[in-house]
C-alpha cells in the first residue's frame, strides 16, 4: 500500500516540479557562491599584497633616511613581542649576505626566497610568494625586493586573518546551502501542490461527471490565471454538453410522446374493426384512416431527419440564383384559399425582384412554414403581412400577423423541436415547423428572430445573406 503510494507519487508532476525547483535553486546558489568566493579570495590577496608593498616602501625610506642601522632598528621594533609570530623580516646585503633576521622561532624551515628577480633596483620589481610552512596552521604571504642599492629585504605576514575570514565565508555558505536544500524541498512541494490544485479540481470534477453527476462544475476563482481559464473553458464545455444532452432527452421524450398517440389510435381502430361484425365500408375507413395516420407519422419522422441533417451540416444546399419575391408570391397564392376560408387578409409589401444565392426547395419550405403558422394562429378578421427588404449584403423577410401572439416565457422555446405553446395543442401541427425553418436558414448562414405580444400578434424576421458561404454543391 505504502509502496504503491510512493510509486504513484514518483510519477506526479508536483514531485518533478519540486525536484526541478530544488535542483535549480541549489545549483544557482552554488554558482553564485563560487563566483563571490573567487572574487573575495582575489580581493583579500590583492589587499595583503598592497600592504606588503607599502611596508617594503617604508623600509626603503628608512634606509634612505637612516642607513642600515635605522632599518635594523625598525626590524626589531616591528617584530617585538607577540608580533614575531605574525610577521618575519630578513635583510640581505646587495651581494647576498644575510645581514639580519627578526625572531624566527615561530617560522621554522623558512625557505630561501626566489632570487630570480627583485635583488636589484627598486621595490617596484619586488616579487610575492605564498608560503606553507610545516608546523604552522595558516600560510603566509611574503614580499621580497631591494629597498635601496645596498640592501634587499623580505617581509612575510601570516595569512591567519584572511584565511579565517574565508573559512567563515565557506562555513556560512554551507549552512545556507543546507538550509536551502532542507527547506527548498518542502517549499517547492508546497508551491507545486498549490499551483496544481486547479488541475486536481478539474480531474476530480471530470471523474464525478463520469460517475453521472452532470451538473458538477469546477470552482473558479478571480485570479484569472491559466488554470482559471482552463476551469472556465472546462465549465463552458460542460454547459454545452449538458444542454445538448438535455435537448436530446427532451427531443426523444417528445418524439416518443408524439409517436405514441397516432400508433395507439391506429391500434384502437384496428381492434374495433376486428371485434364486431365490420362491414366492407368499416374496413375501408380503417384503411384510409391508417394511411392518413401513417402519412402524418412519416412526415414527422422525415422532418426530424431533415432538421438533424441541416443542423449537423451534412445537408448540402443546392445553390442557385433565386428570386425571393417569386417564392413569397407563390406561397401567398398557395395559401390564399386558406386565408380566405379563415377570413384573414393576406398582404405583401415586396420589391420588384430580390435575387439571392440559395436552395430553392428549402427556402420555399421556410416561407411556407412561417406563412402557415401566421395564418394558423391568426383568428378571423386578422391580417398577415409579408415584407421583403433588400439590404446591401443580406435580405430581410418579415412575416407579421395580428394573431394570438406568444407569451414572454414561451417565446425563447418556440424554435425547440416539438415545442408547442399550451393553447396551440388544439391546432394541427407537430411542433417541428419552426425548428426546420431555423435549421434551413442557419444552413444558409442566416438567422430567424421573433417579436411577439400576447393577443396582439407576432413578427418573424428572416435574415439571409446574399450568398451563403458554407455547404455549397458544385
Ligand atoms: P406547430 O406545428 O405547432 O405550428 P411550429 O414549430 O411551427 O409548430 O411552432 C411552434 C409553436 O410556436 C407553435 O405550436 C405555436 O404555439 C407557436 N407559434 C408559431 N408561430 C406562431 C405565430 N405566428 N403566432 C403565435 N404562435 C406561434
Amino acid at each position: 500500500m505504502f509502496l504503491e503510494k510512493l510509486h504513484r507519487l514518483r510519477h506526479t508532476l508536483a514531485l518533478r516540479l519540486t525536484a526541478w525547483y530544488a535542483g535549480i535553486f541549489a545549483a544557482s546558489s552554488i554558482l553564485a557562491f563560487t563566483l563571490v568566493y573567487t572574487l573575495m579570495v582575489a580581493l583579500v590577496q590583492a589587499e595583503t599584497d598592497e600592504d606588503l608593498k607599502e611596508d617594503l616602501q617604508e623600509f626603503a625610506s628608512f634606509l634612505r633616511l637612516g642607513g642600515l642601522d635605522r632599518v635594523k632598528r625598525e626590524i626589531l621594533l616591528e617584530t617585538q613581542g607577540v608580533a614575531a609570530a605574525d610577521v618575519f623580516l630578513r635583510l640581505w646585503s646587495a651581494d647576498g649576505h644575510l645581514l639580519m633576521t627578526s625572531d624566527l622561532a615561530s617560522w621554522p624551515e623558512l625557505p630561501d626566497p626566489d632570487t630570480s628577480d627583485g635583488r636589484e633596483g627598486d621595490t617596484r620589481q619586488a616579487s610575492f610568494a605564498t608560503l606553507t610552512l610545516p608546523g604552522r596552521e595558516y600560510g603566509a604571504r611574503s614580499i621580497y625586493g631591494a629597498i635601496g642599492l645596498q640592501a634587499v629585504l623580505q617581509i612575510g605576514e601570516s595569512l591567519e586573518e584572511s584565511e579565517e575570514f574565508l573559512e567563515a565565508l565557506r562555513e556560512g555558505f554551507l549552512l545556507v546551502l543546507s538550509a536551502i536544500i532542507l527547506l527548498g524541498g518542502p517549499i517547492g512541494w508546497f508551491m507545486a501542490r498549490r499551483a496544481l490544485r486547479g488541475v486536481e479540481d478539474v480531474r476530480r470534477t471530470a471523474m464525478e461527471i463520469a460517475d453521472g453527476a452532470l451538473d458538477k462544475r469546477v470552482q473558479t476563482s478571480y485570479r484569472g490565471d491559466e488554470l482559471d481559464h482552463l476551469a472556465q473553458a472546462f465549465n463552458i464545455m460542460l454547459d454545452r454538453i449538458q444542454a445538448l444532452i438535455l435537448g436530446m432527452r427532451e427531443m426523444t421524450d417528445n418524439l416518443a410522446h408524439d409517436l405514441r398517440s397516432p400508433v395507439a389510435r391506429i391500434r384502437a381502430a384496428a381492434e374495433l374493426a376486428l371485434s364486431s361484425g365490420s362491414t366492407k365500408t368499416d374496413w375501408e375507413t380503417l384503411a384510409s384512416d391508417t394511411t392518413e395516420e401513417c402519412d402524418r407519422l412519416l412526415e414527422m419522422i422525415n422532418t426530424t431527419l431533415d432538421i438533424a441533417e441541416a443542423e449537423s451540416g451534412a445537408a448540402r444546399l443546392r445553390l442557385s440564383q433565386i428570386d425571393l419575391v417569386e417564392i413569397v408570391t407563390d406561397a401567398c397564392e398557395l395559401f390564399q384559399t386558406v386565408a380566405e376560408d379563415k377570413k384573414v387578409t393576406l398582404e405583401t409589401d415586396l420589391p420588384q425582384h430580390c435575387l439571392i444565392q440559395g436552395d430553392l426547395q428549402r427556402l420555399q419550405r421556410v416561407v411556407a412554414n412561417l406563412l402557415d403558422n401566421a395564418l394558423k394562429y391568426t383568428p378571423a378578421r386578422g391580417r398577415v403581412t409579408l415584407g421583403l427588404i433588400d439590404e446591401e449584403r443580406r435580405v430581410r423577410l418579415s412575416i407579421t400577423d395580428t394573431g394570438v401572439g406568444i407569451s414572454a416565457d414561451e417565446l425563447p422555446r418556440v424554435f425547440q423541436r416539438f415545442f408547442r405553446c399550451d393553447w396551440s395543442r388544439s391546432e394541427y401541427g407537430n411542433g417541428l415547423g419552426l425548428s426546420l425553418a431555423l435549421a434551413f436558414v442557419r444552413a444558409h448562414g442566416g438567422d430567424i428572430s421573433v417579436h411577439s405580444q400576447l393577443a396582439e400578434g407576432s413578427t418573424f424576421t428572416v435574415l439571409l445573406p446574399r450568398s451563403p458561404r458554407a455547404n455549397r454543391v458544385a
